[in-house]
């Protein structure tokens, strides 16, 4: 056994970790102790069965009425992450629309596991082409006028520019044409709702009258371990058609797509909702939108960059001449972690709770580096 820990240490070491101040691209981030207690805690519990460890129940009822006193829906779910959160969305309005045809409508700018979950499900997504902008909502009602879709898909913060959609426009579109409507709010679901009180963005992200449903990562901007993901339906029956009868355990049914799932998720998200609050996340929000314009600030010191005002904390750019690959590749070697944003041929920075202002005039120091070295 001392062999295989001192293996493990040794790969532990060399593994990037988030405090060090390299990971700028991943939307991940480093749980806090109280969440990482939690789900140690309740680690051996299985969340899909709520007889044996029906101490869960209390936990994920009380997660879910605090949540949706602030979000507004009725009921909700923990999952894995976004991309199952999208897929029981998109499950579930098909079960229900079942009149529709057989096809997703979404801006261009849509999370991948959209295309992912209709690829399992044998549905067709449509995109309405954005160049990169909020949707326009007359476009999503000509195209649901057109399509007649069982879900129309929009997205609270893109992976990629940070965007978030007109969603009480949409809203209204999709309450007037009795459809679907699910928000992805995997990584902007915790800003959103401060950053629009403070007036940082345009839309706010709730239950308007034509959401049916909405997911929030809380493995991103939420400090929990991974998976923790949360999605909230504005219906109960929503819910209901994602949940399956298991008839060989106590607890008869299943929800979700997973069958054994993690008790230790549900207890670490429920801990860290208690421990932050409303309050708490108001200021972490506060505290990356305002790295994130210190940063942009900063990134006009070097020359010959172009770059994008940040909506969310995320920040693409891109050098006028030296092509993105290289400097990423550049950028790797010194063991900066960048991700590319390929629609708009830039990278992208992602402040997330664990960004500290050091971390980024470090950053901007290898950039400058590196590009004054490349020009020779
Ligand atoms: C991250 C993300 C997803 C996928 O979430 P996972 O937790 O990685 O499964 C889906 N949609 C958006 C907008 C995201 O940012």
């Amino acid at each position: 056994m001392a062999e295989i820990i001192a293996k493990l240490v040794k790969l532990y070491r060399e593994t990037p970790k988030h405090w060090e101040g390299h990971i700028f691209g991943s939307m991940t981030t480093a749980p806090h102790p109280l969440a990482v207690y939690a789900y140690l805690l309740f680690i051996y519990t299985n969340y899909s069965d709520k007889e044996i460890f029906y101490t869960l129940k209390y936990f994920e009822e009380e997660l879910f009425n605090s949540l949706n006193q602030y979000y507004g829906g009725v009921s909700g779910l923990l999952t894995s992450g976004g991309t199952e959160s999208n897929f029981l969305a998109l499950l579930a309005s098909k079960k229900i629309f079942r009149d529709r045809e057989n096809i997703v409508v979404a801006p261009d700018t849509v999370h991948v596991s959209i295309d992912k979950a209709c690829n399992i499900m044998g549905c067709r997504v449509i995109k309405i082409e954005t160049s990169n902008k909020p949707v326009d909502p007359y476009k999503v009602e000509e195209y649901i006028r057109r399509y007649k879709p069982f879900a129309v898909v929009i997205t609270g913060g893109t992976t990629e520019r940070g965007l978030i959609d007109p969603i009480k426009e949409v809203s209204d579109v999709a309450f007037d044409t009795n459809t679907y409507l699910h928000i992805d709010a995997a990584y902007g679901g915790l800003l959103i709702p401060h950053l629009y009180r403070h007036g940082y963005v345009e839309y706010d992200l709730r239950f308007y009258p034509g959401v049916s449903s909405i997911s929030i990562d809380f493995h991103k901007n939420g400090l929990t371990p991974i998976p923790s993901s949360i999605l909230l339906f504005s219906e109960n029956n929503y819910r209901d058609q994602v949940c399956y009868e298991t008839p060989y355990m106590l607890s008869r049914e299943t929800c979700g797509l997973l069958g054994t799932r993690p008790g230790g998720a549900l207890v670490a998200t429920w801990a860290i909702w208690k421990y932050m609050g409303w309050k708490g996340f108001e200021e972490l929000s506060l505290r990356m939108i305002n790295l994130a314009y210190y940063l942009y600030k900063r990134l006009h010191e070097i020359p010959d960059l172009i770059i994008y005002e940040p909506i969310l904390p995320i920040i693409p750019f891109k050098h006028k001449t030296i092509d993105t690959g290289k400097i990423l590749e550049k950028l790797i070697k010194k063991k900066q972690y960048l991700y590319k944003a390929p629609s708009l041929k830039a990278l992208r920075i992602v402040i997330m709770p664990h960004t500290k202002k050091n971390h980024i005039d470090k950053l901007i120091q290898t950039l400058k580096t590196i590009l004054k070295t490349h020009k020779q």
